[in-house]
Parts: structure tokens; C-alpha cells; sequence
């Protein structure tokens, strides 16, 4: 059998961002990924469903799996003729033991390519406000391992080399913290040599100590900080104060909850992490097919019969489009129909397909659609409107009373996406500061999810505009903040106010 390959990648120390091009390419290609505690596991979404993913992590000391059995998997799989990604935190070769995982590969001749990562030694430092060196003050590195004295009697660290090396970084460190400041000061370090120490650097869980070679010890254990951490010893720990740029950003440390679609939620996730929250979503509405196709696709059979079709959504679009080519349909059907839309998104849906909308109204809703048509004579014309399941019944009615005839079909459904229930509970259960709401749907739908149970009353909630207000105040929940703008950006700028 054809042998596999191993693709040992570097995951970056936290922020998904920080991962290159290339890893992110091995990921989306892998059969097999097997990844540790260190990985952040929001890369993964990056892994096709089909992918085997398995997990074997060491937390704290504490192995799912030993490192000969992690080498033994790595073999197993290649062996098996898969893709394999090893995606290891950092940098697979920085105290990474990919070094151990290649000659384990090269026993069975098994092919492999190594992705580098953006270790943690550099990376958390930065994300603390720490250039690893800097001319003024230093002009050598190294990094240390801080585990080494455990249980060996003679270390082989050359203390006395290393004091005299400008910046030095220690990883696995933590319990060692003591140990590494006295024999540094035994070998001629200054007391008062800046020391910062960062927790779980590059993520929102970043936590930052500062002092020196004596009083490090103390700060840590007031700040109560344990692993992961790296602690930076050198005059460079200075500029922290300075160049601090991501933990002191308005909404650092967090958790905010956006409750959209997941189509819809990126934009406003990516403005509420560039301030620097952390962000859960929480999808609040899934569109999926109606109870049935048949009035829709009987519709679609006759379409010449009809004066005009309305869209009232980019979904009702896609979904008439898919029926439309599922009944091998093109646009020629329409060429006798005229097309109405809702707004400017729902004409630019339609314009994807080949049309252009002979009426958008001026206010992008059921009433300006309602005032646009009032222009027009309906009288006797046929009107063909394909939209959710469950809409408002206003538009059909106002045109039946201008004199047109109005079939209603389902072209979608918006359901409760069940599987969020889970994902909310796991998000209640970790903490969260804020929730944002971006429609009346999304509100309601957010407590059907949320059932019995209680929303701790610390919890902020954030609506973009006075309709969606009404609706969490009818709910018995009133908004903490509201947009002034009725936009996405106003939201986002209305919750920095409130946090600055
Ligand atoms: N190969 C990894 C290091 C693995 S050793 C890399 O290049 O980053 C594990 C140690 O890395 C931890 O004990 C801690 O010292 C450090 N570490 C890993 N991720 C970290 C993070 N996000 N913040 C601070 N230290 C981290």
C-alpha cells in the first residue's frame, strides 16, 4: 500500500490568526489531524467534516497520550496511506518534541514536511508589548527550558553563561519560577532586572505580571498566574509599559455573544475582536426548505401567468432559483415577469442571476414595498410572492386591497438551530459579559434557546435599533445598550461607549 504523509505543523500560540499559509493549506487538505492542548481547536474548522480528528493533548503534565504513543499514531496513520497534519502549539521544533516525531517517521520511511509555526517564545511577548530585543537595550537571546531542574540533579543549563545574556525566555517554566531567579542572581544577574511573565499569551485569556528578578515570584502568585506561561528576563520587559497594544484594548477580556446566522455573523464578530472581545457565536436562525416544494414548484410551472414576483429576502432568491434550475428553468421563464424587491440586498441576490429589479421600493421594508406598489395599478394583475413560512401577513393583504391577485407560496423555513442549545449552555457555563441582538427573530429566538433557564443577571444585552428593543423589553428582558445607528458598525460603536 501507498504510503501517506505527515505534515508536522505549527499551530502559532494561540490567536488562529497567527497561523501561515502554508499550515492553514496542509489543514484543509488533512485525512488525519492529530493536535494538542496548546493548538487553538477554532483551527479545525479548517479541517474537512471527513477528517479523522483526534486529540492528544498534555495538560499540566497530564498526557492523553505518551509521546512514543503519539509517535506510534503518527506512524500508524501515514501507514494507512493518509494525509496526516501533527498540528503542534508554536512551533513544532521549540520544545516541541518534533524532533522525536521525525525519527519515529524516518524508521518507516515515511515522507513528511515540516510547516513552522510562530512559537510562543516570541509571539506572547509581543502580544504583551515586548520586542524580544531592541537595539538599545540588548543584543543576544536565547530560550531556556524551565523544566530541566526537575529531578535532575546536575542541570544542564550553564547558569552562569546565560546571566549574561541580554534577553532571556524561559518556557515550562512556571514552577521553576523561583529556582530561575536565584540562580540567575547567583550568577551575577541584577535584583532590579525587569522580569514580565505571560499567561496564555496571544489569546483573550492573556494575563501579564511584571516585576523584577526579586519580586517576580511575589507578583505571579498575587496575580495568580500559572501555566502556560513564558517568563522574559532583560531590560526589554521595560517597554511592556510603552508599547502595550492588545490587552489593554476596550473590550479586552470580554466575552461577547452574537447571536446571527453564521452566514451573517462574521462581520460583526471581526469589528467586536479588532476591540478585542471574545467572541461566541451563538446561530440563532437556520433557513432551511419548506414542509414542501409543491406550491412553489407549481408556480414555477406557470410563471407567465404572473404580472409580478416579489423577493423579500436574499433567501427567497436562492431558494426560487434552486427550484427554478431543479425544474430545468432558467431566467428566460421570467422574461414576461416583473420583479419587485425589498432592498438593496435582496436586488443585489437577484442581480447574481441575471436580473434586474424593475422596483426597489425607497424604505427597505413591507411598508415601502406597500407605498411603492401604491404607484403602480393592480388592479386584476396576478402577483406571485414566494417567501419564509412564516411571514407577515401585511404585504399580501395591502396589495389584495389594491385590486391584485397575491399567490403566497413557502420558498424557505427559519427554524431553531437545536444544536445551539449546547453551544449556549457551554458558553453560560464558561461566562459571558454581553449578548448582541440584530433582529426581533434573533431576540425571540435567543430565549426559546435559552429555555428554563436563568440568564445570570451581570449579563449586558446590546440591540442594534428601537424595533428589536421593543421586542427584548415584550420578553421581559430591556436592552442595556442600543445603536444609534441602526447598522451593524453603530452597534458595534455604541457597545465600545459603553465599555470605554
Ligand atoms: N512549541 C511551543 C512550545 C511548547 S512547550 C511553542 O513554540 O510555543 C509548552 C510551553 O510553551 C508552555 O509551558 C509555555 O511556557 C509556552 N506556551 C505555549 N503557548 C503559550 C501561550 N499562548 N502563552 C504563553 N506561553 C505559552
Amino acid at each position: 500500500m501507498k504510503k501517506g504523509k505527515v505534515y508536522l505543523v505549527g499551530a502559532g500560540p494561540g490567536d488562529p490568526g497567527l497561523i501561515t499559509l502554508k499550515g492553514l493549506k496542509a489543514l484543509s487538505r488533512a485525512q488525519v489531524v492529530i493536535y494538542d492542548y496548546l493548538a487553538n481547536p477554532r483551527l479545525l474548522s479548517h479541517v474537512p467534516e471527513s477528517a479523522e480528528k483526534i486529540y492528544v493533548g498534555k495538560k499540566g503534565g497530564h498526557h492523553t497520550l505518551s509521546q512514543e504513543g503519539i509517535n506510534r499514531l503518527l506512524v500508524e496513520k501515514a501507514l494507512e496511506g493518509k494525509t496526516v497534519v501533527r498540528l503542534k502549539g508554536g512551533d513544532p521544533f521549540v520544545f516541541g518534541r518534533g524532533g522525536e516525531e521525525i525519527e519515529a517517521l524516518l524508521e518507516h520511511d515515511i515522507p513528511f514536511e515540516v510547516v513552522p509555526g510562530v512559537t510562543s517564545a516570541f509571539a506572547a511577548p509581543a502580544y504583551a508589548g515586548i520586542p524580544v530585543t531592541h537595539r538599545r537595550f540588548t543584543s543576544t537571546l536565547a530560550l531556556v527550558t524551565g523544566h530541566e531542574a526537575e529531578g535532575k540533579k546536575e542541570s544542564a543549563i550553564d547558569w552562569e553563561a546565560l546571566s549574561r545574556i541580554g534577553t532571556l525566555i524561559f518556557l515550562m517554566g512556571m514552577k521553576n519560577l523561583p529556582r530561575i531567579c536565584e540562580n540567575l542572581l547567583r550568577y551575577g544577574r541584577a535584583p532590579e532586572t525587569p522580569v514580565a511573565v505571560v499567561q496564555w499569551g496571544a489569546t483573550p485569556r492573556q494575563r501579564v505580571a511584571t516585576g523584577t528578578l526579586s519580586t517576580i515570584v511575589e507578583e505571579v502568585q498575587r496575580a495568580g498566574l500559572s501555566a502556560p506561561a513564558i517568563i522574559l528576563v532583560g531590560e526589554v520587559a521595560r517597554l511592556r509599559e510603552k508599547f502595550r497594544w492588545f490587552d489593554n484594548r476596550p473590550l479586552f477580556g470580554r466575552r461577547v455573544m452574537v447571536t446571527r446566522t453564521r452566514e451573517q455573523a462574521s462581520r460583526l464578530t471581526e469589528a467586536l475582536e479588532a476591540l478585542g472581545a471574545e467572541v461566541l457565536e451563538i446561530p440563532t436562525i437556520k433557513i432551511v426548505p419548506p414542509e414542501s416544494f409543491k406550491p412553489l414548484d407549481q408556480a414555477l410551472k406557470c410563471l407567465e401567468k404572473f404580472d409580478w414576483l416579489i423577493f423579500t429576502s436574499q433567501n427567497a432568491v436562492r431558494f426560487f432559483r434552486e427550484r427554478l434550475f431543479a425544474l430545468r428553468k432558467d431566467v428566460r421563464a421570467l422574461a414576461q415577469v416583473r420583479l419587485a424587491v425589498i432592498g438593496a440586498a435582496t436586488g443585489k441576490a437577484l442581480r447574481e442571476i441575471g436580473l434586474f429589479p424593475d422596483l426597489l421600493p425607497r424604505e427597505y421594508r413591507a411598508e415601502g414595498l406597500i407605498e411603492a406598489f401604491s404607484r403602480e395599478d393592480l388592479r386584476g394583475k396576478k402577483i406571485l410572492l414566494p417567501r419564509a413560512e412564516e411571514a407577515r401577513e401585511i404585504l399580501p393583504e395591502s396589495l389584495r386591497k389594491m385590486g391584485a391577485e397575491v399567490e403566497v407560496v413557502p420558498a424557505y423555513r427559519t427554524v431553531l438551530p437545536e444544536e445551539s442549545r449546547k453551544l449556549l449552555e457551554e458558553a453560560l457555563s464558561r461566562g459571558i459579559d454581553l449578548v448582541t441582538f440584530t433582529s426581533s427573530s434573533t431576540a425571540r429566538n435567543f430565549f426559546r434557546l435559552l429555555g428554563d433557564r436563568e440568564l445570570p443577571e451581570e449579563v449586558l444585552l446590546a440591540s442594534i435599533g428601537p424595533v428589536t428593543s421593543a421586542t427584548l423589553r415584550e420578553l421581559g428582558h430591556p436592552p442595556h445598550i442600543e445603536a444609534r445607528e441602526y447598522t451593524i458598525p453603530g452597534l458595534v460603536e455604541a457597545i465600545r461607549k459603553y465599555f470605554a
